[in-house]
């Protein structure tokens, strides 16, 4: 329960009321339910939201899948025509989706905007996209013979999310997912329901609009479960679907991916990471250290591809560590619907006690921690507001080695480049790196096959902050998993070869003679 007036509670639980009406949600659908959402800029409660019951939860999905036996029909240009009606509904409603996801996540306000934005481009990538889902023409040894791929829609597509991304990473495979002909079924972060329930029922909008220009959209095209982990595992298990998209920590994934891979369903997984930097001899600290304070600091240290690990040349140590130690003294942490705050607070109370466990852990392990402690906002008792930490240690040792889903950067000083790209890559996650550099030699093995061995690698840019247009994941423990642009898309299709023959003999491949 909250401690705080009753005054202030209602100003906020007031705003999110006006928002969900905005955006056209039923006001029993977060009112009346069994499971209560709080928002961590103050910690109250702003929400009861029905969780979907198991029998709900296999009916949605039997839906969805009789839904795609139709939606495969539609043609890919036609499909694409919804999701650039739902971009539509997403640019018109993009201020109030937006700060929704600041209230539900504690997000500063130009990243719950940017994360809508986010969601619109994907949306105008997919629309391109539906006139493409192309394969190759394959030369073939036979004569009068053609081969080629195509590809077709893969049938129901689950998409499990995390709290820190929870509308981007709905839009990254729902976008993509049905414009390549698949119905989607979606269980989001039981501590994120209310972005869930705004934007299905601008996807319902959107449904709406499509059937109205005389579109096809079957009922059950697109449905939302809430729930846990018992739902997700309902999703990850269920026969009918074909693909689970699923984003969250490491230890979820370890737990997902056995059992889609025990009924041979197909997985994308998108999971933690535990990213580092390398800030060499020629960096230009300027720019290293705006970029290392966003992606260190930003969205409190609450995102996929945070900066965890920084690495600096022991040339420039001295002078750039304490600049960056100036900075983290320095940054606004406070309620992110402020516009000059730039650290918001953590997600709840066990992420707070997660980062204490790992500053303890550093220290014992001898680092040196600088900042992590509680800041205490008016109002805001139950929330839970921290400094950033940057904790210079001796070596990769400890809770250096583990992702803390917080705002703490462990920093190294390293002598030798090649030694350092192995400590770079002597961790379990693989998911976004950088190098801050003005050397050639340097940049460009960073990026090699000896290089950076994450999914992600930036040169003189900080990990965070990736656009649609790439595509988006990482290697070993973050799962493999790709989403959003380049060829993610194949994900989610199955490809089949195709060989005709328009001649009037029979030529077996590889010679083979079997005349009968
Ligand atoms: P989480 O693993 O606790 O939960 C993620 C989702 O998985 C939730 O919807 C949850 O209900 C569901 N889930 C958990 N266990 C499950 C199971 N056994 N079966 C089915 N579903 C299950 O993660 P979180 O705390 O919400 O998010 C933070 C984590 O997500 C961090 O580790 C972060 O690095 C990672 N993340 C990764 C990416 C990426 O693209 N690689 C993006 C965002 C977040």
């Amino acid at each position: 329960a909250s401690t705080k007036p009753q005054s202030q509670r209602s100003d906020l639980q007031g705003h999110v009321d006006a928002l969900l009406r905005e955006l056209g949600v039923n006001r029993a659908h977060y009112r009346d339910g069994t499971f209560r959402v709080h928002t961590p800029i103050t910690g109250e409660t702003i929400g009861h939201v029905q969780e979907t019951s198991a029998s709900e939860a296999a009916a949605a999905i039997e839906a969805a899948h009789t839904a795609f036996r139709v939606w495969r029909l539609v043609p890919a240009p036609k499909r694409g025509e919804l999701i650039r009606l739902l971009g539509e509904e997403l640019r018109a409603k993009k201020e109030a989706l937006g700060r929704l996801v600041s209230i539900e996540v504690g997000k500063i306000l130009s990243e719950g905007l940017g994360e809508v934005q986010e969601m619109i481009d994907i949306c105008d990538f997919a629309v391109g996209l539906s006139r493409q889902l192309y394969g190759l023409t394959i030369a073939t040894e036979r004569a009068e013979h053609r081969m080629m791929e195509s590809w077709h829609p893969l049938g129901v597509t689950g998409i499990i999310s995390a709290f820190n991304f929870p509308v981007a990473v709905w839009a990254w495979n729902s976008a993509l997912a049905l414009v390549c002909g698949n119905s989607i079924v979606w269980k989001p972060s039981e501590k994120t329901p209310l972005t869930a329930l705004a934007t299905e029922a601008l996807v319902e909008r959107a449904v709406k609009r499509f059937r109205q220009e005389g579109g096809v959209a079957p009922d059950g095209l697109s449905a939302v479960l809430f729930g846990g982990r018992d739902i997700g595992e309902l999703l990850v298990d269920h026969a009918r679907v074909a693909l689970v998209s699923a984003t969250g920590s490491t230890e979820m994934g370890r737990a997902v991916g056995p059992r889609l891979a025990k009924r041979f369903a197909r997985a994308i997984l998108e999971l933690g990471g535990n990213n580092a930097a390398i800030v060499a001899p020629t960096a230009d600290l300027d720019l290293t250290l705006h970029g290392i304070a966003f992606a260190a600091m930003g969205t409190a240290g609450q995102r996929c591809t945070t900066l965890r690990r920084l690495f600096v040349h022991e040339s420039v140590y001295e002078t750039f560590v304490s600049r960056l130690k100036r900075a983290y003294a320095s940054v606004t942490v406070g309620n992110p619907l402020q516009t000059d705050t730039l650290v918001g607070p953590l997600i709840d109370a066990a992420a707070y006690r997660g980062m204490q466990n790992a500053l303890d852990a550093a220290r014992a392990a001898g680092g040196a921690v600088h900042g992590g402690e509680r800041v205490a906002i008016e109002g805001a008792a139950d929330a839970h507001y921290v400094r950033p930490a940057l904790v210079e240690m001796a070596a990769q040792t400890g809770p250096v080695e583990h992702e803390t889903f917080a705002p703490v950067l462990y920093v190294m000083k390293y002598s030798d480049f090649n030694a350092v790209l192995e400590v770079h890559n002597a961790i379990a996650q693989g998911l976004s790196s950088s190098i801050f550099t003005n050397d050639l030699r340097e940049a460009e093995a960073f990026f090699s096959a000896r290089g950076s061995d994450c999914g992600i690698a930036n040169v003189n840019i900080g990990p965070s902050g990736a656009e649609i247009g790439g595509a988006f994941g990482g290697e070993k423990e973050t799962g493999g998993g790709r989403e959003s642009g380049s060829d993610a898309w194949k994900a989610y299709m199955r490809r089949a070869t195709n060989t005709i023959n328009y001649g009037r003999t029979l030529p077996l491949a590889q010679g083979v003679k079997f005349d009968v």
